[in-house]
Parts: C-alpha cells; structure tokens; sequence
C-alpha cells in the first residue's frame, strides 16, 4: 500500500472553527522528527520517551503525564486571543490531520480492500477518568461499536487483562487482546499454529472455535510475584493504586500528590531492577511492568490479521485508533508495511507514527459511525433495484 496520500488537499472547514485553511490532508512520509513539534521550553508536552533508565525516571513520569489541556472551541473566539500552544497544536495538525477530515481519502484506499478495526480501549473508547476502575464507555459508544464490528473485523488491544477489558465492553462481536496484546484471543487459525506453536485451539462461552495465544505465559507467577510485591511498597503512598493484568502490572500514580512522584518511581523502579527478565515503561500516569519479550501492540495487530485471514496484506486496510505510547507499536507496523493507518486520539502534540488524528473519544464516536454510515449507504445503493 502506498503511503504517498496525494497532494496536500486543504479542508473547508476545520473542527477547530479557526485557522482552517492551515489545515491539510496532507500526510508524512517522513519519520517524525524528535522535538519537531516544541516551543522553547514545552519539549515535555510533546515527549517522545524510551524505556526507563536507572536515573532520570522522574523525569520521565513528569513528560509522560502532561497535563490534558482543552483546546479552544467556536467560531467567535478572536483570531488574537488564540495562544501559542493552539497555534503549535494547528501546526502539529498538518503533519497529523485530522482523521475525520481526511475520511474520504482514508476509505478510498479500501476501495477493494476489506477494512479491519483496532481499538485501545482506556483514552479511545472510554475517557480517561482518575479511578481506572470507572473507566466507564458511554452507550452510544457501545452501540457504535457493535455496529462497527457487524460490518468490520474489530478488535480490542488494550494495556488492561483481556478479562477486564471484556468487563468494561461487554461485546462478544469483538476479538480482544488484553496486557498489551499478550493475551489474545481471535478466530480460529491453522496456519498461526505452525508460526506460533504455543497457539492453543478453543472454543468461546458461545460454543464458537478460537485461537488463544499467550506469548508470555511463562511470566504469569512472576507477575503475580511482583504485583503483590509492589502492593506492599506503594501501600503508604496516598492514592497509588497497583492492577494485575496478568501478563503485566501497572502502578498507577493519577491520584498521587507530585510531591510523592519521587517515592513511588523509586521504590518502585528498585523492585524492577531485581528482575532483569522483565523491564518498566511509562504510560500517562502509569508505571508498566512488563516481561521483556520481543512482543508488542504491533505484533499483536499482525497476529490479528493472519488469523483473520488476510494473509494478502494487500487486501486489508487495517486502522489503528488509539492514545497510548504503546499503540506507537501498532501504528509503526501499520505506517512501516505502509498498509494501513494509525490514528492517534490526542488533543495535545505528541510525536507519533500514527498517520492521523483525532482530539478525543467523541471524535473516535463520529469516524467510527462515519465508517457504518458508509457501509449502510454502500448496501441500500446495492439494494436499489
Ligand atoms: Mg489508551
């Protein structure tokens, strides 16, 4: 697939209600450059981070964790009163435009293609809330996706275990990947077990036959070892709160006051450096614990497509929608085997290998519903007698 989208083509009306014509479907070929999108000083609003090292992990916490900014809204607000972050985020917008925009151009690629659907779960479909446990999604949004995956191959990936993320969804049309994609279950596949012999045959409550792969089974015990390691080390630190997603932990520090930033990175990067078979990422918010294989969101989409069937990746237009650095795995695949597209959901400047954006999960709502009204339109076209 060509990831050449055409000439910048500008867009009549921007979301933003403001500066439209500096706009553009316009898509990057290029990689994105690191600090590309930083005024002096705002280089943490944009971060772009690597795994935590032994010093400067503070740091890290600190610029993986910007804090959510509104962006302005309507069309009377004063072209002077409009701040320099707004016109960064304008800027940054023409290398990531926005996907709702550039819908036509994003499925006119599918032309002769089938579309499959990724979604990240926490910050996509659901809005970031302080208690990850009320990380509720709306009904319209439920019902959004249910229409989606009745005329798509939808899957879930998400940082939580696959059973919480099915908790929080509640649809069995989907596939799910939970931990970051280390816990999947899709369609049943003879082919993957030969690339993947830990690929165990199953079937679903429905009675439906699945593929279950687990890449990182083996690490189940020393999860949970850490996990209940980690509850006693942060359990005097007001607001930290541990999950156990199985395959990984998170530590998360969205309702620790800054000032106890410190303590809980360092306890709790001292309890990791124990085990050099696993290592810690930072997400927003977030301390992740993970094992350190050669698995990811990315690989996890690959997985995803080969079971569905699509062994001719030129008959598949995969898309990525999701917010975490994390998904950046997924959308390098998508944006390196150029075939497909990577949608990053941010309402502030991130560097990212997505190909667009969306500001937030009431625009993932509307692409989502676009991508239905399509095939809804599509099937009343092919009923015209
Ligand atoms: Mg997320």
């Amino acid at each position: 697939m060509d990831s050449n989208h055409g000439s910048p083509v500008p867009i009549g009306k921007s979301r933003l209600g403001i500066f439209s014509s500096l706009l553009t479907c316009s898509q990057q070929d290029q990689p994105v450059s690191p600090g590309k999108y930083t005024r002096s000083g705002s280089r943490k609003s944009a971060a772009s981070l690597d795994d935590v090292r032994s010093n400067g992990w503070l740091d890290a916490m600190k610029a993986s964790s910007p804090p959510r900014k509104k962006l302005l809204k309507g069309s009377n607000i004063q072209v002077a009163s409009i701040d320099h972050e707004t016109e960064d985020y304008l800027s940054w917008m023409l290398d990531y435009p926005s996907a709702l925009e550039c819908f036509d151009k994003i499925v006119d690629r599918a032309k002769n293609n089938k579309i499959a659907i990724f979604l990240d779960y926490d910050g996509t479909l659901s809005p970031i809330v302080d208690n990850p446990d009320c990380a509720f999604m709306s009904e319209s949004m439920r019902a959004t996706v249910r229409s989606v995956a009745k005329y798509f191959p939808t899957a879930i990936i998400s940082g939580r275990s696959r059973d919480k993320v099915f908790d929080l969804v509640k649809l069995t049309e989907l596939y799910y990947a939970g931990s970051h994609g280390m816990d999947i279950i899709g369609p049943a596949c003879d082919s993957l077990s030969k690339v993947h012999p830990d690929c165990v045959k199953s079937r679903d409550d429905q009675g439906k036959e699945i593929t279950l792969f687990q890449p990182a089974r083996e690490f189940i015990s020393l999860i949970d070892q850490v996990f209940k390691t980690l509850v006693e080390i942060t359990k005097d630190i007001k607001g930290a709160k541990v999950e156990n997603h199985k395959f990984c932990v998170s530590v998360h520090y969205r309702n620790v006051e800054e000032n106890n930033w410190t303590a809980i990175g360092q306890r709790v990067h001292d309890v990791v450096k124990d085990y050099p078979r696993l290592r810690l990422t930072h997400g927003r918010k977030v301390l992740e614990v993970r094992p350190m294989i050669d698995w990811n969101k990315g690989k996890a989409v690959e997985f995803l497509l080969e079971s569905l069937g699509f062994t001719d990746r030129d008959s598949v237009l995969p898309i990525y929608i999701g917010d975490d650095k994390t998904d950046e795995d997924a959308f390098k695949v998508l944006r390196e085997s150029q075939q497909g597209y990577g949608i990053l959901v941010s309402s502030v400047m991130k560097e990212s290998n997505a190909l667009y954006s969306l500001r937030d999960t009431n625009e993932v709502m509307k692409f989502l519903q676009l991508l239905v009204n399509l095939k809804r339109q599509e099937g009343r076209t092919r009923d015209r007698p």
